[in-house]
């Protein structure tokens, strides 16, 4: 998991949520303006990377490659669907071929289990997982079910993305990529799977 660095809310959220009266209550979904803001606001904490599997996020199609995920579900949790602290950005909302994505957001669906979850607080989330040189996400330490769970539940071994995890592993061992090929030292959006080369190497995302 790579998680979602410390987050401020911003301004126009703050704002149409302070609108609440006797005869209105704020709710899923935001209006236009609230929703880019809080989509902006995201993006830069999580530096443009899924908060789940950390591949980059495309932002030019909104509601087919990328969307606000509420980390506890809307159905189960309705007084947390506007709560920005539950929100983050995830990819995978549609595949190219128009069917739901395998990993992240849209594998998790409304699944939350209340006693076995990871936070997904950067860095303290990434590590509680570790990652092989076979690509494989494991929990860190072994037999931590809470990680196992996350795991399962957003489907962060799926075969691509170990694949690319390997990939990736294998080009910083042999010296082909560093650390500075991912990571904006200003903040500003790393690469993909940035957290696992930090990982791997003993760094953290700025
Ligand atoms: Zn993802």
């Amino acid at each position: 998991m790579r998680g979602c660095h410390a987050k401020a809310m911003p301004r126009a959220l703050a704002k149409w949520l302070a609108m609440e009266s006797a005869d209105w209550s704020p709710s899923y979904p935001f209006p236009g303006d609230v929703r880019q803001a809080v989509v902006e606001a995201l993006h830069e904490a999580q530096r443009g990377l899924c908060v789940y599997c950390g591949r980059r996020l495309d932002m030019r199609q909104p509601g087919k490659s990328y969307h606000i995920e509420h980390f506890r579900p809307q159905a189960r949790y309705p007084g947390l669907s506007t709560d920005f602290a539950n929100l983050f950005l995830s990819c995978g909302q549609e595949t190219r071929e128009g069917n739901p994505a395998e990993t992240c957001g849209t594998a998790k669906g409304d699944g939350f289990d209340g006693n076995r979850h990871v936070e997904p607080d950067y860095p303290a989330c990434t590590d509680r997982f570790r990652f092989l040189l076979s690509g494989e996400i494991v929990p860190q330490p072994s037999g931590d079910e809470a990680a196992e769970a996350m795991i399962a539940l957003l489907n962060l071994n799926h075969r691509e993305l170990k694949k690319d995890r390997e990939d990736l592993l294998d080009r910083i061992d042999g010296g082909s990529l560093d650390i500075s090929d991912f990571i904006d030292p200003g903040g500003g959006p790393a690469q993909s799977y940035a957290h696992v080369v930090c990982r791997h190497l003993g760094a953290t995302i700025p």
